[in-house]
C-alpha cells in the first residue's frame, strides 16, 4: 500500500464485501448446517451428517486458515473480517448520522429533547436491523425459504420459531448497547492472539524517534476501542484496524511531517510499506519453526479435504450381518444367513444398486427389489437373506464377498463377508 493511503477506506470497502458474502453464504450453499435435515453444505457441496471425515477437514482448515492469519497477520480477522466489528460499527455510524442530523433539522429543540428523540430513533433502525440479522444469522441453520415462511406466519413455537426470537432480542443488545465491548469482555480471539503472535507478527506500532508527537491526540479519539496506540502495541483491545495510522497521517501531513504509527512486522521489525532489501519471505519471517508447522498442519488439512472430496461418492451403501441369529436351516437343509443394507443417495439424480454375490459357490441371494431404487436425497434401508444348499460349504465360516454396482454410474464396490454354517453340515 503506497504511503497516504487509507486504511479507513481499504475496511470499510472490506466490510462491504464481507456483509455481501455474510449476506449470500447461506443462500448458494457455501457454508451452511441445515440441522433440521441433518446436512452441511460446503462450497456447493451437500454433505450428510454421517460425513465425518469432510465435516471434520473442513472445519479444521478454516480453524487454522484463521490460526494462520492470526500468526502472520495478527488481529488482521478483527479489524478488517469480523461481523461483530462489522455491525457494531455500522451501529455507531447510524448512531452519530442520527445524532448529526437531528442536531441540523432541530436546532431550536433543547438538547435533552434532541438526545430523547435520537434514541428512540436508533433503537427502532436497531430493532428492524436486529429482525434482518437473526434471520440472516439462522439461515445458516435452517433452510432461507423454510425460515421465511415461518417467520412470516409468526412462529414462535417451534425451535426455529423461539431461537429466531431469542437471537434477535441478543442481536439487539449487542448492537445497540454492547457493540466493541463484546472484543475485549467476551471474545476470547484477542486472548488468544497474544499466543499466536510471535516476533514478526504484523502489529500497529508507534514509533516516535525524533519527538515529532504533536499531543493532538487525533489517534486516541479515532480509535473504536478507545485506547491510546502510544502505550504500547500489545494492548489486549488493538484490532489493528489501521485507523489511528490514517489520523496521524492526515494531522502531520498539514505540518509536512510523516506520520508516527505504522503497521509493522513486530515491534522491532520493518514497516509493512517498507521496499525494503530482505526478501519477502523473511520479511514475514517465515523462517521460523512455529510458522513453518502452522503452514504444514494447514496444507495438510487442505490436503486431506481435497482427498476426502476426491473419494466421495454419491452414493453410500453399508451393508452389514446380523448376528443375532447366526443362522437358518430350512426342512430341505438349505442354510439362510440375515444382512442389513443401507443405501444413502446423497445426490442430486435418482439412482438404483444392484447386489451381487461373489466366492460363495451355489449360494443365492433372496432380495426384493435387486435393484434397490433411491431417490435423490433418500435413504433405503432393509434385510436381504443369502442361502447355501445343503453340504455345500466345507467350513463353519466361509468368506466370501457383496459386490455392488450402482445404475447409471456403474461404480462399483465390495463388501468382505462371512456365511455361517450349522457344524452338523461341514463336510466329512
Ligand atoms: S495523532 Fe499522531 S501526532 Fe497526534 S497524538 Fe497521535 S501520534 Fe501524536
Ligand atoms: S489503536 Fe489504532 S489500530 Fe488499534 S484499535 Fe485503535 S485505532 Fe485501531
Amino acid at each position: 500500500m503506497d504511503k497516504g493511503s487509507s486504511w479507513h477506506r481499504l475496511r470499510k470497502a472490506i466490510h462491504l464485501v464481507c456483509f455481501l458474502v455474510f449476506l449470500a453464504l447461506p443462500f448458494l450453499n457455501v457454508i451452511r448446517a441445515d440441522i433440521p435435515h441433518q446436512r452441511f453444505y460446503f462450497f456447493g457441496y451437500e454433505l450428510w451428517i454421517n460425513e465425518f471425515a469432510i465435516i471434520f477437514f473442513a472445519l479444521m482448515f478454516l480453524m487454522f486458515l484463521v490460526v494462520a492469519s492470526s500468526v502472520f497477520y495478527g488481529r488482521v480477522y478483527c479489524g478488517y473480517l469480523c461481523p461483530q466489528m462489522i455491525f457494531s460499527e455500522a451501529s455507531v455510524a447510524v448512531e452519530s448520522f442520527l445524532r448529526r442530523r437531528v442536531a441540523k433539522k432541530l436546532i431550536a429543540w433543547k438538547p435533552a429533547r434532541r438526545e430523547r428523540l435520537v434514541r428512540v430513533l436508533f433503537y427502532a433502525a436497531m430493532a428492524i436491523a436486529s429482525v434482518f440479522l437473526a434471520f440472516l444469522f439462522i439461515a445458516y441453520f435452517v433452510e432461507p425459504r423454510d425460515l421465511f415462511h415461518r417467520l412470516a406466519s409468526l412462529d414462535i413455537h417451534t425451535a426455529a420459531g423461539i431461537s429466531g426470537a431469542a437471537v434477535t432480542i441478543l442481536t439487539f443488545l449487542d448492537f445497540s448497547l454492547v457493540r466493541q465491548k463484546f472484543c475485549t469482555t467476551v471474545c476470547p480471539y484477542g486472548y488468544l492472539q497474544g499466543m499466536l503472535g510471535d516476533g514478526d507478527t504484523l502489529l500497529v506500532h508507534y514509533r516516535d524517534a525524533e519527538h515529532a508527537c504533536i499531543e493532538c491526540k487525533k489517534c486516541v479519539r479515532i480509535c473504536p476501542m478507545g485506547i491510546d496506540i502510544r502505550e504500547s502495541p500489545f494492548q489486549i483491545e488493538c484490532i489493528h484496524c489501521g485507523e489511528c495510522i490514517d489520523a496521524c497521517d492526515e494531522i502531520l501531513a498539514r505540518l509536512h511531517k510523516p506520520g508516527l504509527i505504522h503497521y509493522t512486522w513486530g515491534e522491532k521489525g520493518e514497516r509493512l510499506n517498507d521496499p525494503g532489501p530482505r526478501p519477502w519471505y523473511r520479511r514475514i519471517g517465515l523462517r521460523d519453526p512455529k510458522r513453518v508447522v502452522v503452514l504444514l498442519v494447514l496444507t495438510f488439512y487442505a490436503a486431506g479435504l481435497l482427498a476426502a472430496f476426491s473419494m466421495r461418492h454419491a452414493v453410500l451403501v453399508r451393508i452389514a450381518p446380523i448376528r443375532a441369529t447366526l443362522y437358518r436351516v430350512d426342512a430341505a437343509g438349505r442354510v439362510f444367513n440375515r444382512f442389513r443394507y443401507s443405501v444413502s443417495n446423497r445426490g442430486h439424480a435418482p439412482t438404483a444398486v444392484i447386489l451381487s454375490i461373489q466366492h460363495l459357490p451355489g449360494a443365492t441371494l433372496a432380495m426384493e427389489p435387486n435393484p434397490i431404487p433411491v431417490a435423490a436425497g433418500q435413504t433405503a434401508q432393509g434385510e436381504f437373506e443369502i442361502s447355501a444348499p445343503p453340504h455345500s460349504q466345507s467350513a463353519l465360516v466361509s468368506h466370501f464377498t457383496i459386490e455392488t454396482s450402482t445404475v447409471p454410474d456403474q461404480a462399483r464396490d465390495t463388501f468382505p463377508m462371512t456365511f455361517l454354517a450349522p457344524p452338523e453340515r461341514q463336510a466329512p
